[in-house]
């Protein structure tokens, strides 16, 4: 697969380049010059999970990989179940029975298995992100993960599923916020010498592997719904949206596709008034979406050659404020279906853009039980951990504490055993 920069076409690099770059040399976000389309859509709809992630993938990859190599990675990163089950009026494709409970699994664990060896992954989390990818390295041979997160600021929950994992994943728990644990991460990354004696690499969210890998489950939601629904992804950064839009370029049979935000509405206001602005972003109930300037975005806009009027014609949009959210989760458990805050936007936005005979499907991007404290007391009652996360409450926090200055951070990465 060859990609481009979405700010210069004469930007190329081949997948590899482009999963180790992150980011392309212009600054702008690596995407594929071209997709490929698929006729036989039905017969890979058709085929089971497995198999057809990895029909997929080859299609997309095989001029750099052997068809053996993506059999491997496929089976190993996506080896939990992706069920529809239905939700209210509509279904949802739940995508967070990894090892993490949240869709950030599948693109995670897929590019730790791509990236190869020799590697220090450092990232700055305020929470899930870290959780994934931390799970995802976790164990690799010739891999370290080094996770930056502002001390006190993340649940005793999330921290538990990074900072109590031990091996090869060091837990820095930093005496400041989540902005200044980008900023750490960034002046590491912007050390040349640094980045080049640890092998680092920040595998983020931005990342292009994650997103290819992403575009699978939309194929297995339309594989199990059996005709094409109108899917509606709980938008952050966008870049789950952006893999949807993908695989439907790819030829995956969708009716539509709805963005649906929480408060931060920087998508849904360009696409009602034509004026992009972006701005700082305010705290919800679902706080993975909290994104007022959303990276993914201009590769959305890229996709649509930034034709405001042809990206109105292909999506529909909404948005929920937490009140409207705390009633879709009442809403929705009183209809049998218990939702994560970021499923229920999705959900309600959904609900409220179907027309007749339409079937809808969101994606559910988290486990409920990941935001019991916000859900218990809507609910009014208590939600149950499942066994997976039950288990990290007793395990001992191994995080280290790192003062807010690059040069500790830097010493503490060049102490620490590398793995060469
Ligand atoms: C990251 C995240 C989102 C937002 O996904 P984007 O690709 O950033 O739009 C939604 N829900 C959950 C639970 C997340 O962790």
């Amino acid at each position: 697969m060859i990609l481009q920069s979405t700010r210069d076409p004469r930007a190329t690099a081949s997948f590899a380049e482009a999963m180790t770059r992150n980011l392309a040399p212009d600054g702008g976000l690596y995407v594929p010059v071209t997709l490929p389309t698929f006729p036989d859509v039905d017969r890979l709809l058709s085929l089971p999970w497995e198999e057809r992630c990895v029909e997929i993938l080859v299609r997309l990859l095989g001029d750099e990989y052997g068809e053996d190599e993506i059999a491997r990675v496929a089976r190993e990163a996506f080896d939990f179940p992706v069920p529809v089950v239905p939700a209210g009026d509509t279904f949802a494709l739940e995508l967070f029975h990894g090892p993490s409970l949240a869709f950030k699994d599948f693109g995670a664990r897929f590019l730790a298995r791509m990236l190869g060896r020799d590697l220090t992954i450092l990232t700055a989390t305020s929470g899930d992100t870290g959780a994934a990818v931390a799970r995802a390295f976790w164990k690799l041979p010739g891999i370290r993960v080094v996770v930056l997160y502002p001390k006190g600021r993340v649940s005793p929950l999330q921290e538990r599923q990074f900072a109590s994992l031990g091996d090869n994943v060091l837990a820095l728990a930093v005496d400041g916020a989540f902005d200044d644990c980008q900023a750490l991460a960034k002046v590491c990354f912007a050390d040349t010498e640094l980045s080049r004696d640890l092998g680092l690499t920040s595998a983020n969210s931005i990342n292009v592997a994650r997103l290819l890998a992403q575009t699978l489950y939309f194929f297995e939601g339309v594989a199990r719904i059996g005709r094409p629904p109108v899917i509606a992804v709980p938008s952050g950064n966008f870049g789950n949206l952006c893999a949807g839009l993908w695989a439907w370029r790819m030829g995956l049979p969708v009716r539509a596709f709805v963005a649906a935000t929480n408060a931060n509405r920087t998508v849904p206001d360009y696409l009602e008034s034509g004026e992009y602005r972006a701005r700082s972003s305010v705290a919800t109930l679902s706080n993975a979406m909290d994104v007022g300037a959303p990276s993914n975005w201009e590769r959305i806009a890229h996709l649509f050659g930034g034709d405001w009027q042809a990206l109105r014609s292909t999506l529909r949009w909404g948005s929920l404020d937490d009140d409207g959210t705390r009633a879709a989760i009442r809403d929705l458990d009183a209809r049998g279906y218990l939702a994560d805050p970021h499923g229920a936007v999705a959900c309600a936005v959904l609900e409220r853009k179907l027309l007749p005979g339409e079937t809808g499907l969101f994606l559910a991007t988290a486990h409920p039980a990941k935001f019991k404290e916000s859900l218990e007391p809507v609910l009014g009652r208590e939600i149950p951990l499942p066994e997976a996360l039950a288990e990290l409450l007793d395990r001992p926090l191994l995080a280290e504490p790192l003062a807010n200055d690059p040069e500790a951070l830097k010493r503490r990465l060049r102490s620490a055993q590398s793995p060469r």
